[in-house]
């Protein structure tokens, strides 16, 4: 695992206030009888930054 990625750019808070969320704005796979797959995206439980996971 990449830690860097879990690090906020904005405030530099670090685990545990990332969150890891679905970006539902952004669908991976879909497909009849399977569950959708959305991206993943990181935010910060400290000042609301919301980053994609590359
Ligand atoms: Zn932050």
């Amino acid at each position: 695992m990449a830690e860097r990625e879990w690090k906020c750019p904005k405030c530099g808070a670090v685990p545990p206030l990332i969150h890891e969320r679905d970006d539902k704005t952004k669908i991976l796979m879909q497909g009849s009888g399977m569950p959708t797959m959305y991206a993943k995206k990181l935010v910060c439980g400290k000042c609301g930054h919301e980053w994609k996971k590359e």
